[in-house]
């Protein structure tokens, strides 16, 4: 049997604009274990999906808003209350000096019509299509950069956890993943917080591999930069880290970011990255941009 999870990264964001809940509508219907939630709180304290704290490379804020940046140019979330934020266009990702489509053979830039949406909107979502499916399609919400929103004043996580336990989201079994790159909120959120649900260790630094027994202490899985499982080529064969054996010797299970078709880096295909780190490597599950392509090839 395959046990190995697939996880829609910001949807079906490959084709569709990211965090859109078209995106996740078509990421519903491609079959994925799980759809990802990035997490910001608006003004008045309700959980954006979007995968940053900024709102001007993804929505028309620049032109709708144009005097609400801050010093540094830029627009936030927290600047906007819910309803500023539903009024705004969502695009495909961009550059927001240049204006430059940032993957451009994907979702042209500045077509069709999407708008923001709350966590708990998503939720009713997938919720939804799981009854009207007969599908358990899972949720993986991140809270995105706790040490900002405390900054802010803000509790992001407290808000998180309380909404999640409204939808039926308390424990290991309710099909919701819970990640954050800030080790010391996660391991509040176990200790101090005390969820039960997976909690899942997002990795960036090369450093952060020496922490694992650590994150195995309230963590049930992590979340690396799949370069951290790649050591080097070999006769054109891939060498691995120990990062994924150290990680299952300690139980933890390991969904490493992000598979993307048109994004292949040291890979040659989008096969031969599949098979190299889901095959070779062994790795438990993967946060892509393209559900499909990783649903066909596992199951094939
Ligand atoms: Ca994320």
């Amino acid at each position: 049997m395959n046990t190995k999870v697939v996880i829609a990264h910001r949807g079906a964001s490959g084709y569709l604009p990211e965090h859109t809940l078209e995106a996740k509508a078509m990421a519903f219907a491609m079959n994925v274990d799980f759809i990802e939630q990035d997490l910001v709180l608006s003004k008045d304290d309700v959980p954006i999906v979007i995968h940053d704290i900024y709102l001007d490379d993804v929505t028309d804020v620049a032109t709708k808003f144009a005097d609400r940046k801050r010093n540094d140019h830029r627009y936030y979330v927290i600047d906007f209350t819910f309803e500023e934020l539903q009024t705004l266009a969502v695009s495909e990702r961009f550059d927001p000096v240049t204006g430059k489509q940032f993957y451009p053979n994907r979702f042209p830039k500045e077509k069709g019509t999407f708008k923001l949406h709350s966590l708990q909107q998503e939720i009713e979502l997938i919720q939804g299509l799981n009854q009207a499916t007969g599908k358990k399609i899972g949720i993986y919400p991140e809270i995105k950069d706790p040490a900002f929103h405390a900054k802010e004043g803000k509790q992001l996580t407290e808000i998180v956890l309380q909404i999640l336990s409204e939808y039926g989201y308390t424990t290991k079994k309710d099909a919701c993943n819970l990640q954050c790159f800030d080790a010391k909120e996660l391991e509040r959120i176990r200790v101090e917080l005390k969820s039960d649900l997976f909690l899942v260790q997002l990795m960036e630094f090369p450093e952060e591999v020496n922490n694992l027994k650590h994150f195995a202490s309230y963590a049930d899985g992590i979340g690396p930069w799949y370069k951290q499982v790649l050591d080097r080529k070999v006769q054109e064969k891939w060498q691995f880290t120990s990062l994924v054996s150290d990680a299952h010797a300690l139980g933890l299970k390991v969904h490493p970011y992000t598979f993307r078709a048109d994004q292949l880096d040291e890979f040659s295909s989008f096969d031969a990255m599949m098979q190299t780190l889901l095959i070779d490597a062994n790795v438990d599950g993967a946060f892509t941009d393209f559900p499909d392509l990783v649903v066909t090839f596992l199951n094939k």
